[in-house]
């Protein structure tokens, strides 16, 4: 990728981010509230400011588990072709399990993880993404709990990177490319 340059417009700040996420904690922590202990999954990397965040306001007992899928590279575009780049370190058979990700965009990356995840035989399998961009949907797939919705822009920023920047703002932009 070459350094094009751009800027980055806020689009969802931080303030509305915590907001939401107190809000989606107490619907997980409702449909949970019967757990013995939820395997929480942050799908690395994008996901690991949302996962830290969204633990901390979960009030069920837990624990955290990472699977890394392939993604973009440095790309904008997916790939379509998802590869298992880092398993989960727990068996999850008969466990409740709630899989965090950061965007869902053609959904090939959530749909491949699920359905990889559903093959270990989870006693109850969910999923939350932080962001989702249904009109770039080519897979059928709808995460069970969503952050915001987005229009088909680029963003960065609140653990979701471009060209591994960004990851490290505190709130969600846009990337906007500059003559
Ligand atoms: P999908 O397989 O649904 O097309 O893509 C999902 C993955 O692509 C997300 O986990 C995310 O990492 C990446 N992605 C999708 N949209 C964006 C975006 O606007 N910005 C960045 N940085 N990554 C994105
Ligand atoms: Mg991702």
């Amino acid at each position: 990728m070459t350094e094009r340059p751009y800027v980055i417009d806020e689009m969802i700040t931080a303030k509305s981010i915590a907001a939401r996420i107190e809000a989606l904690s107490r619907e997980i922590a409702a449909e949970f509230d019967d757990t013995d202990k939820l395997v929480v999954v942050g799908l690395l990397r994008g996901s690991f400011v949302f996962i830290a965040d969204l633990v901390r306001e979960l009030d069920l007992p837990i624990e955290v588990d990472f699977i890394e899928a392939s993604s973009y590279g440095d790309a904008m575009e997916s790939s379509r072709e998802v590869r298992i780049l880092k398993d989960l370190r727990s068996a999850i058979e008969g466990r409740d399990v709630l899989v965090v990700e950061d965007i869902v965009d053609t959904g090939f990356t959530l749909s491949h993880v699920i359905k990889l995840l559903q093959s270990r035989k989870p006693a109850r399998l969910k999923t939350i993404a932080l962001l989702d961009k249904p009109s770039r949907r080519e897979v059928e797939i709808a995460a069970d709990w969503i952050g915001f919705e987005i229009p088909d822009e680029f963003v960065v920023g609140y653990g979701v990177d471009f060209a591994q920047r960004n990851r490290n703002l505190p709130y969600i932009g846009k990337v906007r490319f500059t003559p």
